[in-house]
């Protein structure tokens, strides 16, 4: 099965006859996308910026909303769907209500005023009131959901389509993303944030404070936002010119990429010799527009060192491609 070229057959672009439709959400730091998953098809999506304002729920509020909107705008009763799966932006915390998002570019109480969000809360409250409105509800991170989809549908499974037991997902995009399957678990972790391999430490290059408020952890040194932070005053004001460059032939972006290559093909290696794992399928917009320049350096960094860890390891493309975020909710409840 070449899942790579093949993922429009294979992915469920309705659910089977007579299947209870399902609410399909994904939540990032700026937009809220919602579709309803039915027999017919994947129908009615909206897309809102994430609510920052008002009341603490209003994330969830917002999400609740919205799915009554998609099942108007797909022709579905609402009271119809009961089951709702949300891949979302992390870092989490859990309290016995449920899943709160702890994230620093939607919650105004973590950073301070000087982030200029307005609101002042510690947390964005996600899941309760979810779960007072749906039967059956689904958190997990981004990077755990995008897993699932790729173990589902995309390039983490074996030659019979079942999801792989010892595989990881990672995402080199705006952020770096990851999750992580070992032994036939799919990790959440305490809060539902295993996988945040992004901000494991690097280097303690000073040029690089992420998000988290670590300086030279991986997020901050090969993210796509970290490129024209630190490589701007180069010339290269987004990834786009940094990769343009290197497609010139210039070659302090080609010195530039061989460095940002090393950082990501190690972090790759370091989950490979914590996980013990066998295949690691990447996206994310940098990966996935420049994977002709990247691949073979994050494939020479990755696997070039322990070869009783690494010599049967396979990194590959998403099997999914640039739609692995729209089916990682999906994938949560299907
Ligand atoms: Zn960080």
């Amino acid at each position: 099965m070449t899942s790579t070229t093949s993922f429009l057959e294979l992915a469920p672009q309705r659910l089977s006859p007579g299947a209870a439709p399902c609410a399909c959400v994904d939540v990032g730091g700026t937009k809220v996308a919602i579709a309803i998953a039915t027999s017919n098809g994947i129908l009615g999506k909206v897309v809102e910026p994430t609510a920052t304002s008002g009341p603490q729920d209003a994330l969830g509020q917002q999400i609740v909303r919205m799915v009554a909107q998609s099942c108007e705008l797909a022709g579905v009763d609402r009271q119809s769907v009961q089951k709702v799966g949300v891949s979302s932006c992390g870092p989490f915390i859990k309290t016995p209500q449920g899943i709160e998002l702890a994230a620093p570019n939607i919650c105004g109480g973590l950073a301070g005023k000087a982030r200029g969000l307005p609101n002042d809360w510690p947390s964005a409250i996600l899941e309760a009131p979810l779960r007072a409105a749906f039967q059956s509800v689904r958190v997990a991170n981004d990077g755990v959901g995008a897993l699932e989809a790729e173990r589902r549908w995309g390039a983490l499974q074996d030659t019979n389509g079942k999801g792989l037991d010892n595989c990881a997902y990672v995402t080199w995009s705006t952020g770096i993303g990851a999750g992580l399957c070992i032994d036939g678990v799919v990790l959440q972790g305490k809060n539902g944030n295993a996988g945040h391999a992004g901000h494991s430490f690097a280097s303690s290059n000073n040029d690089a404070l992420c998000g988290c408020g670590s300086i030279g952890d991986v997020e901050a040194l090969v993210a796509g936002n970290a490129i024209p932070r630190r490589f701007g005053h180069l010339g290269y004001q987004e990834a786009a010119a940094l990769f343009n460059a290197y497609r010139a032939g210039q070659n302090q972006a080609q010195i530039i990429i061989e460095e940002l290559c090393e950082i990501m093909g190690r972090m790759m290696f370091n989950l490979i010799a914590i996980g013990d794992i066998s295949k690691i399928s990447v996206g994310g917009s940098v990966f996935w527009h420049n994977q002709d320049i990247l691949l073979e350096p994050l494939r020479r960094h990755a696997l070039s060192r322990l070869p009783s860890l690494t010599n049967t390891v396979e990194i590959v493309p998403a099997g999914l491609g640039e739609k692995v975020g729209d089916f990682a909710a999906l994938a949560l409840v299907a």
